[in-house]
This record gives C-alpha cells, structure tokens and sequence, in this order.
C-alpha cells in the first residue's frame, strides 16, 4: 500500500478546455488518467487520477518506502476489490462474509451511528497483527471494526484552480470529493478513492 520512492511520478498538470469549460489533464495526458463516478452519465470527464508506477515486485529498482505517501492504484484496487492492503486477498471473511477493518483516526470520518468514510483499505485477519506491528504509529489511534456493507463515496485530491496565463494555483490538499458532486471533479486531482462502511461494529 505504501509508495516506494522510485515509483512517485511528478508528470506536470495543466488546466485544458474541455466541453466549453476548463478540467485538470496531465500535459500529455494517457488514456486511463481519468476515472469516471459510479453513477456518471457518459458524458462526465471523470476524476484525473495520479499517475504512480508499479515497481513493487523490482526491488533493486524501486528505492526506499515513502511512509506518507499511499500507492494510488494498489489503494484503488483494493478499495474496488475490497482487498486486504496487506496481502491482497479478499478481506471478507469467508464464514460470516463480514470484512476486517483497521481505521486509523486521520482516516475516518464517522458519518452515522454504524457508518462513515475512510480511504484505508481494509485487512484480513490473519494480516491484523502484522499491519500494527508494521505500522506503530497505528496502535495509539487505530480501531477495530467490522462491516457487513461498503458503497462507494468519492476520493481523497488535491485540488487546484486556473492561474494566470494557463498556470494553475493548488487551493487544497486531500480533500473530500464525493462522486455525485461533479463541479468540482475538473478541478481535483485524486490520490486515494474513499468509500462508506456501513453495518460498523467496533471489536473490543
Ligand atoms: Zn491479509
């Protein structure tokens, strides 16, 4: 889940015009570097996601962890797939379907009695013991909980605005954007996808 250093990328962004109005796009932009909303019309840009390389399995390659920085497409992934971030197998458990969730308190926000919003991933069982004793700093704020539902919620960006002279000025750092609120998705750059738990209980 944690970027290695040799896989940060700082491709430079720009803002282009785009269906009479202005969206964020990489200088050279790829296909894929957009990412649509669950519920868009196919009319919708989508979100410009981070760009970030794979370089997990060469380690000779890769550089050092970067600790604070969260791997954008391993963090997806496991967020669509609901994946453990430790070893990437599926997190529900298999006899109660219920899925394992470790929340760090900078990375939840509650928004109901049984429900909030986190972009942490969620991890397996058998992989609880090894993401606290990888991750000290988790143990003085982190909680333990189930949840039987998750849906989809929106991301985590950076977000920026036109400058002068087509340069762009950062108004934001990991913001909260949800999916249906579109007007603002031309102006986020997305480094996490967050999604609502629901059906949460604490473990004691
Ligand atoms: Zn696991």
């Amino acid at each position: 889940m944690i970027a290695y250093a040799n896989e940060l990328v700082t491709d430079p962004i720009e803002f282009e015009p785009y269906a009479g109005k202005l969206r964020l796009t990489y200088k050279k932009p790829k296909v894929g570097d957009w990412i649509k909303a669950p519920s868009a019309k196919s009319w919708e840009p989508g979100i410009l996601r981070a760009r970030i390389r794979d370089l997990r399995d060469h380690p000779a390659k890769r550089g050092p962890e970067r600790m604070k920085k969260l791997h954008v497409r391993r963090q997806w992934r496991c967020m669509d797939k609901l994946l453990c971030q430790v070893c990437a197998h599926p997190a529900a458990d298999p006899v109660s379907g219920l899925m394992s969730w470790l929340l760090p308190a900078t990375a939840f926000e509650r928004t109901g009695p049984q429900s909030g919003r986190t972009n942490a991933p969620p991890t397996c069982w058998g992989c609880i013991p090894k993401a606290m004793e990888e991750c000290p700093m988790l143990l003085s704020s982190v909680s333990l909980c189930t949840v039987k539902q998750v849906r989809p919620a929106g991301v985590l960006a950076d977000m920026y605005r036109p400058g002068l002279l087509r340069t762009l000025e950062p108004t934001g750092l990991n913001v909260f954007v949800a999916w249906d609120d579109y007007q603002r998705h031309r102006y986020a750059l997305a480094t996490s996808q967050v999604i609502e738990l629901h059906g949460m209980r604490s473990v004691a």
